[in-house]
């Protein structure tokens, strides 16, 4: 029995197969968060559904609230963000940060602010030709949002103001520590340089504007990679399942532009 019907904005972020024409669909939204929702026939050729609903999509949709699984009655495509879809590089960033921002939202929670983060980043996606950097800047600004931003300032441990050095990055205390602290904990964390965290903290201070414009980012990325990486899989204890897709892409990516300068 339907019991009421919000109307809403989304982002695809997945869906899976049920039965012999339906599909469960998961996205995010600004005003309910988290949204698991059946859409049903629209596996089938003629559904008008189907094709709004490919992950990666920002759409406009009418949710029944029922006893048991929501369901989506209307759906309409905002944006379809095509030139992410052609290409599989694009795609697999898209995918990564999507996973990403679903993770550290919740069922019928207001999520305004990663909703917004996620749809800028995915515009910006289809233009930017700089997109590690552009995956950094999401990555961080979500971990501000979410409350699990990596503290860069004073000692994450003891709250001693630190000054301008390369110190080890702790994941449980989420930040950097002291010298002092470095030496009395077990499992300090990860080195960071100092240009390192000098980047770290511009990106959670600033606009992608400004981000965009920096040069020769290229090692510090990879430097600050492996302490983000090792963070987040602290943080949500599971490692996502876009994240190898995206490593391989990246991989291949990289080994495809080496073979070409080689030529
Ligand atoms: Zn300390």
């Amino acid at each position: 029995m339907v019991r009421n019907i919000q109307k809403t904005e989304g982002i695809v972020i997945k869906h899976i197969p049920i039965g012999e024409a339906d599909r469960i669909v998961s996205l995010i939204s600004p005003s309910i968060g988290k949204i698991r929702a059946v859409a049903r026939g629209s596996r089938k050729p003629k559904s008008k559904m189907g094709g709004h609903l490919t992950p990666i999509s920002h759409v406009k949709l009418s949710i029944a609230t029922t006893k048991t699984i929501d369901q989506i009655t209307e759906v309409e495509t905002i944006e379809s963000f095509r030139k992410i879809k052609e290409d599989l590089s694009l795609l697999s960033k898209a995918s990564y940060m999507a996973e990403l921002a679903e993770s550290f939202v919740q069922e019928e929670n207001e999520s305004k602010q990663i909703f917004y983060l996620l749809l800028k980043c995915l515009n910006l996606l289809q233009i930017v030709p700089d997109t590690e950097i552009l995956i950094k800047f999401f990555e961080l600004k979500l971990f501000s949002l979410s409350g699990f931003k990596p503290e860069m300032i004073i000692c994450s441990e003891c709250g001693i103001k630190l000054t301008p050095s390369s110190y080890k990055f702790n994941f449980e205390s989420g930040g950097l520590l002291c010298s002092k602290c470095t030496l009395e904990i077990h499992s300090p964390g990860e080195k960071l340089s100092i240009n390192s965290i000098k980047l770290i903290r511009f990106i959670q201070n600033e606009n992608f504007e400004k981000i965009s414009q920096l040069n020769s980012t290229k090692n510090l990325l990879d430097e600050i990679e492996i302490v983000i990486s090792k963070y987040l899989k602290s943080i949500l204890d599971k490692e996502l399942k876009s994240k190898p897709f995206l490593d391989l892409v990246a991989k291949q990516t990289k080994h495809s532009i080496q073979s070409k300068k080689i030529r």
